[in-house]
């Protein structure tokens, strides 16, 4: 019966040994205060005062190490200053994984990155720094970490987020904007609003940061605030305000010169997909 019962338990015990070999464990050090005090022995780390990050035993960073150090570092810098605030968040927190399948088993997400709500980063290293998705991570955990709650309208989120990551293509969102309203095919703030999971990844994502734009050059980083908190609603102020900020949105769109306008949006889609930037959660 003994062996019976034992036979039985190490069967049952298959599968969490698959689990525990398949699906790395987790850092459980919130803050990074006492990372040597963690029983897991399977993540490296490396920690300043301004990143820890960690990555799984047997990927090779190498020199790419201090390459992400860097890229974190002056993303925080950028990052604050376009929110218009002083950088005082803790160390982000950063894990690198190996491929998007990892990252879809351990978040489930479909992503090349994704930040969760208390700021932590997940991130695919695939032997590059990919500085674009990079920055487009921590311009979201900065906004969880140092804004008060709120972030809870995607397009919002992932305009910041886009803003945050820089250019695509070399153009800013503003002058993909300017293109894509000449051409007629803005979305509207409505349907950014109301669904901008629908509307095609490059011009939904490209839209909104442009409008992240033209809030934080219109209305101040206590707008930008605003918009994060309460959504259009809170940046306006009334529902007749909501529909004059049309005006001055398609005003900020038409102020591009002529020759910052891209020439089709073929040139950058093939750019901010390749940095996984578009897919960035
Ligand atoms: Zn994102």
């Amino acid at each position: 019966m003994i062996r019976r019962l034992s036979v039985l338990l190490s069967i049952a015990a298959v599968p969490f040994v698959v689990w525990w070999l398949v699906l790395p464990k987790l850092p459980d050090d919130p803050l990074c205060e006492a990372p040597a005090k963690r029983a897991d022995r399977r993540w490296k780390e490396h920690v300043d005062s301004g990143l820890c990050l960690y990555w799984p035993d047997g990927m090779a960073l190498g020199a790419a190490r201090d390459s992400l150090r860097r890229v974190v570092a002056t993303a925080r810098e950028d990052s604050a200053e376009f929110m218009g605030v002083r950088d005082t968040a803790p160390p982000i927190r950063m894990v690198l994984v190996h491929s998007r399948d990892e990252l879809r088993r351990i978040t489930g997400r479909e992503a090349w990155g994704t930040t969760y709500p208390d700021g932590m980063v997940f991130l695919v290293f695939d032997g590059r720094v990919n500085t674009l998705g990079i920055r487009h991570e921590v311009m979201h955990a900065l906004n969880r970490t140092l804004w008060p709650p709120g972030g809870n309208e995607s397009w919002i989120v992932e305009g910041l987020g886009v803003v945050g990551g820089g250019h695509c293509g070399g153009y800013s969102p503003r002058a993909v904007a300017a293109f894509l309203l000449e051409q007629g095919m803005l979305p509207s703030l409505e349907s950014l609003e109301a669904s901008f999971s629908a509307l095609d990844e490059i011009v939904g994502h490209l839209t909104a940061a442009a409008f992240v734009q033209f809030t934080r050059a219109e209305y101040g980083a206590g707008g930008l605030e605003r918009l994060w908190v309460g959504g259009l609603g809170a940046l306006a102020g009334t529902e007749a305000d909501r529909q004059s900020l049309k005006d001055p949105w398609f005003r900020y769109l038409q102020g591009v010169p002529m020759g910052d306008r891209l020439p089709s949006l073929d040139v950058i889609r093939s750019g901010c997909r390749a940095d996984g930037e578009s897919n960035a959660a």
